[in-house]
C-alpha cells in the first residue's frame, strides 16, 4: 500500500515534552532505556502525537488537543499508538489513506540511531504503510535551548495523505 499515490493533501505536525525522571521513554511506540522519559497525560510519545497533528491537518480535521482533550481524565495514560489508529480511521472516513511520513525527533540524548529501525517499522504499521514509505530522522539541538539541555524532547513530522481508491 501507499507506493507510487499521488498526493492529495500534506500536513505538517509539531511537538514537544519536557523530560522527567521515573517516566518511561515512549517514541514511535518503541520504548526506550533511559534514566528520564517524556511528562505528559498519555504515554506523551512525542513522535505519534506530531506524526498524528500532521494526520488531522493533511485531512483538515483539527489537531489532536480537540480530538483528545488532555483535561479528559478518559485519556489519561493512553498509548498513543492507540490515539493515531483512531485518527487514521477519522482520516479514513474523510476518504484519504496514508501515502507517506517524514518524521524529525530533536533529542539530546539518549542517542536514538539504533532505535531508528524499530521506529520505522512499528510507525509503518501503525499507518499501514510499507516502510519505505516511512522516514525516521533523530536529530540534536547542539547543546542549545531546552532541548539542547536535555529537559525535553521535540518532534516534527510531514504525512502526505492520498485519495482512497
Ligand atoms: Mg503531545
Amino acid at each position: 500500500m501507499g507506493g507510487g499515490r499521488t498526493i492529495d493533501a500534506v500536513g505538517m505536525g509539531w511537538d514537544l515534552h519536557r523530560l522527567e525522571a521515573g517516566r518511561p521513554l515512549i517514541l514511535c511506540n518503541i520504548p526506550i532505556p533511559f534514566e528520564k522519559g517524556l511528562l505528559g497525560h498519555s504515554d506523551a510519545d512525542v513522535a505519534l502525537h506530531a506524526v498524528t497533528d500532521a494526520l488531522l491537518g493533511a485531512a483538515g480535521l483539527g489537531d489532536i488537543g480537540e480530538k483528545f482533550p488532555p483535561d479528559d481524565p478518559k485519556w489519561a495514560g493512553s498509548d498513543s499508538g492507540r490515539l493515531l489508529r483512531m485518527v487514521l480511521a477519522d482520516v479514513g472516513r474523510a476518504g484519504f489513506q496514508a501515502a507517506n511520513v517524514d518524521v524529525t525527533i530533536v533529542a539530546e540524548r539518549p542517542k536514538l540511531r539504533s532505535y531508528k529501525p524499530q521506529m520505522r517499522q512499528r510507525l509503518s504499521e501503525l499507518l499501514d504503510l510499507p516502510a519505505e514509505r516511512v522516514n525516521i530522522k533523530a536529530k540534536t539541538a547542539e547543546g542549545v535551548d531546552a532541548v539542547g539541555r536535555g529537559e525535553a524532547i521535540a518532534a516534527y513530522a510531514i504525512v502526505g495523505l492520498a485519495k482512497k481508491c
